[in-house]
């Protein structure tokens, strides 16, 4: 993109990342606030539904971050929740901070992941989404990630893995069953791993 971005253009390159983002059939992701800096926009989002304030407590989705675009280079990334906003924009703007969602910049995942992260273009919304509601189709009350918000990064070709991603920088690890009656709280068997390093080395495992 040649030249400086306008509020516009930095409103439509987030929106293009919360239109791929996973969500409920009935709801969707809106963008709430924006406020300029100097190197460009901060950008709030949150679902319709909490925007409207019409829903109670069950419609807010805790844990996410603003978006941050840099008016120059068109880059997006989208801060976390386990640091104050503040701090993320300072290493972030001193490139400590990698892209994300981003396609460059990613580890790539070790074989035999099949990655879903969420990029502009890519035909895995619908993959995003299964793995979503079969997820909470298995947790029942007592399970490590019930009433978590989790989003599905990747899939293993060899088992029933997937790896999401939740709130506060922590990703689970999960072995979704497929069954049909009720899960016992036990399963889907759970790994949660408290850093992106310990994720990508529990993928690694299911390369042997
Ligand atoms: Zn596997």
């Amino acid at each position: 993109m040649a030249g400086d971005l306008d509020e516009e253009q930095a409103r439509a390159l987030v929106q293009q990342w919360l239109d791929i983002t996973p969500i409920r059939d009935d709801d969707a992701w809106v963008i709430i606030g924006v406020r300029e800096t100097d190197w460009g926009w901060l950008i709030g989002w949150t679902n319709r539904r909490a925007a409207e304030a019409s829903g109670g407590p069950r419609c807010w989705y805790p844990g996410v971050g603003p978006y941050l675009v840099d008016r120059r280079s068109a880059r997006v990334v989208r801060c976390g929740s386990g640091h104050s906003v503040k701090h993320q924009v300072d290493l972030w703007r001193r490139g400590q901070l990698p892209d994300y969602p981003s396609p460059e910049g990613r580890d790539q995942l070790p074989e035999p992941w099949f990655d879903l992260r969420p990029q502009p273009g890519d035909h895995y919304a619908a993959s995003r989404l299964a793995m979503t509601a079969e997820l909470n189709r298995e947790l029942m009350p007592g399970h490590i990630l019930h009433g978590e918000r989790a989003e599905p990064l990747a899939k293993c070709s060899h088992c029933d893995s997937v790896i999401y991603e939740l709130p506060r920088e922590r990703f689970a690890l999960v072995h979704l069953t497929w069954a049909h009656g009720p899960a016992q709280p036990a399963f889907p068997q759970t790994v949660v791993l408290t850093s992106w390093a310990d994720a990508l080395e529990a993928l690694g495992e299911h390369s042997r």
